[in-house]
């Protein structure tokens, strides 16, 4: 990675009262879009010609909807795209393939969405809520408390504003198109259920009602709210879930994650479990190596066994190496710890990828940027 730390400056927005978005197009289903286009006064055909222009071109500028009356694209547009999403600061690294936006939200709420470009894939890092209210001890968004759940059209508007990035060749490399989506930005996910299940609706239905994405490549991510969990596997829509797992003891992750008081480790891990005998798509245990906290190799023993009582080949590791928030005693785990833990669980069988920090030098770990501007 390249680049030095970018520290931001402080001056922020006034803040309006925090309130519920206006109504988006993309919050309507495309039936409600013929609903919301015929209420303005014009023909069921122009909600087919706005989707076109959103979800297969990226575009909610009226100046490139020309096969629309400049006056029908304006009063459409104003009526039914207010702006939901204002960049306030972008930030990159790895010579730019690395790209974080600061948002600022209608009501000067703020969230994250990090943008990476690897060799064979885009990815991009979404939030679903501004801040968080779960509380979990190392992660800067935890710290914030829980503003407001997003909407689902907030939470799309982060998709195709990456996506228009990447077609318009605005990250090295050539234009390109967004391959992968992961929920693991600011919030938990199955805390915002409704918005976060419309959004991977808008996100795999094919142009031009949607974004025609391939649900293999969306990630939701949790903590372990066991029942939304049970409920994602009836959904009968394929996305691969991430169990943030952290610790494989109830004592330290309660600690840890204080959402396990509620719903244990082995509640969690069914529950992951049977999101794999439902599904077919192997689950992936997101745990982040903290220094002297969660890393020794007896944990990583544990681990491996209580993955191993549910059966084999249904789950996949990734250990991440703590992304620390500053002035934190939480750091990331010295790189022979983390060695000798991915060890221990391969030797278990369980297939292990350290995941990379792309962005930490742009304080990658989810919540930093918006964290230090309220400071
Ligand atoms: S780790 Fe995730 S669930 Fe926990 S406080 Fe942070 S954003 Fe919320």
């Amino acid at each position: 990675m390249t680049g030095t730390p970018v520290r931001l400056d402080l001056s922020s927005p006034s803040r309006g009262p925090r309130g519920k978005p206006p109504k988006h197009f993309v919050d309507l289903t495309p039936e409600q879009r013929i609903d919301a286009v015929t209420e303005l006064g014009e023909k069921p055909f122009r909600a087919k010609q706005l989707a076109t222009h959103y979800f297969t071109h990226l575009s909610n500028d009226p100046a490139t909807m020309t096969d629309l009356p400049k006056a029908t694209r304006d009063k459409l547009v104003e009526g039914l795209f207010p702006r939901l999403l204002t960049a306030h600061k972008t930030m990159t690294a790895d010579n730019g393939t690395t790209v974080k936006t600061l948002w600022h939200l209608f009501d000067g709420a703020k969230v994250e969405s990090v943008l990476m470009r690897y060799k064979n894939r885009t990815t991009l890092c979404i939030s679903s809520q501004a801040g968080c209210g779960l509380a979990c001890a190392f992660c800067a968004t935890g710290q914030m408390g829980l503003t407001r759940n997003l909407s689902t059209a907030e939470i799309v508007e982060q998709v195709r504003a990456a996506g228009r990035m990447l077609a318009d060749g605005e990250v090295p490399g050539g234009p390109t198109r967004l391959t992968n989506v992961v929920f693991m930005g600011m919030g938990e996910p199955l805390a915002n259920y409704k918005s976060v299940m419309e959004t991977v609706r808008r996100l795999v239905a094919p142009t031009p009602d949607g974004l025609g994405m391939s649900a293999r490549n969306i990630t939701v991510s949790t903590v372990g709210m066991v029942p939304a969990m049970n409920k994602l596997a009836g959904e009968g829509i394929p996305v691969t879930l991430a169990l943030s797992l952290h610790a494989p003891d109830d004592e330290l992750r309660s600690e840890l994650v204080p959402v396990n008081t509620r719903w244990s480790v082995a509640e969690a891990i069914d529950s992951a479990h049977r999101y794999f005998v439902a599904t077919g798509r192997r689950v992936s245990i997101e745990y982040a190596m903290m220094r002297d906290i969660n890393d020794q190799a007896w944990r990583a023993d544990l681990l491996g066994e209580l993955l191993n009582q549910r059966g084999r080949g249904w789950v996949h590791c990734n250990p991440i190496p703590l992304n620390p928030v500053p002035g934190s005693k939480w750091t990331a785990s010295d790189p022979q710890v983390e060695q000798e833990f991915v060890a221990r669980l391969r030797a278990h069988g369980i297939p292990t990828t350290v995941r990379d920090t792309r962005g930490s030098e742009i304080d990658g770990a989810c919540g930093q940027l918006a964290a230090e501007e309220d400071e």
